[in-house]
């Protein structure tokens, strides 16, 4: 399905990614492993469109799409759902959700969105009983649970996870993997980036381990489960949560109420 060959990209014309080939499957959850810093955001964030090709090709069912747009690549199927649950804090849980189906809202009717938030949260029922709620009254692992049900209201093909288990406790790490195993059973490509290699792995159909913007082993999840260098490096590695930066969150939240504003007079 996704193709990624001798690919080069990183920030202000510096590589941090060097020449990695990667390839994604219909169905196929793929896990990139890493250390902190190793360039497995970047990978997600220029796949998605949002850094520069610097040499290689990224193919989507066989066509170059390394032109497009980030807004092309969401038309396409693409949802990336970013690191550190980056919830919409002045907005409702259904506000929320509604962003993620912002790019096809021309083609989509009130009763399609409203019926697009039911159907995607048949996985995700706490949301559906707080959907006009703020999200600051949700748990972290809830918060998580919404920008993963965000990523599916564009019922995309493609699916890119970049660390969901950041800071969440044990048992909802587990069931926010639970949660991921079961939507690729129903289909869906998925790509997850996580410090997590354990259960990561565990779920993952295959695996690149990446070091310093280089593949360095590739292989079935359980294969690399099994490999003493992996289980050395990376099983139980972890990192604190990031903290967002509150008057540009803010600026955001007043451009987003603006555009439902507007959107609710288109
Ligand atoms: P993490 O889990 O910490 O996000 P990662 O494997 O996803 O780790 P990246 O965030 O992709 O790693 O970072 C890879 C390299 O790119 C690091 O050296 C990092 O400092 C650098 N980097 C990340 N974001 C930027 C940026 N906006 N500008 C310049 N360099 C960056």
């Amino acid at each position: 399905m996704l193709e990624v060959t001798a690919f080069h990209t990183g920030y202000g014309g510096l590589d941090v990614i060097h020449g990695i080939d990667m390839s994604i499957g219909a169905g196929e959850i793929v896990a990139l492993v890493g250390a902190n810093g190793a360039g497995k955001s970047t990978l997600l964030k220029a796949i998605s469109g949002l850094l520069p090709v610097h040499a290689g090709q990224i193919r989507f069912e066989g066509q170059p799409i390394d032109h497009l747009s980030p807004r092309a690549r969401v038309l396409l199927g693409f949802a990336q759902v970013p690191e550190g649950r980056q919830v919409f804090g002045g907005l409702t849980v259904a506000e929320n959700l509604r962003l993620g189906a912002y790019v096809h809202r021309r083609g989509m009717s009130e009763a399609d969105i409203v019926g697009r938030i039911r159907e995607v949260c048949e996985r995700f029922p706490i949301l559906l009983e707080r959907l006009s709620e703020p999200v600051a009254n949700l748990s972290g692992g809830q918060q998580q649970m919404l920008v993963i049900a965000r990523g599916l209201m564009a019922r995309p093909r493609l699916l890119m996870l970049d660390e969901p288990s950041l800071g969440l406790a044990p048992v909802l790490v587990t069931e926010i993997f639970r949660l991921i195993a079961g939507l690729r059973d129903r289909g869906l490509s998925i790509v997850l980036a996580e410090q997590n290699a354990k259960l990561s792995l565990a779920i993952a159909d295959r695996a690149y381990v990446i070091e310093m913007g280089r593949v360095v082993l590739t292989g079935t999840g359980f294969e690399l489960l099994g490999r003493t260098e992996v289980a050395e490096r990376y099983l139980g590695v972890g990192k604190g949560v990031r903290v967002s930066n509150a008057p540009r969150h803010e600026q955001l939240v007043g451009r987003l109420k603006q555009i439902f504003a507007s959107a609710g007079s288109e």
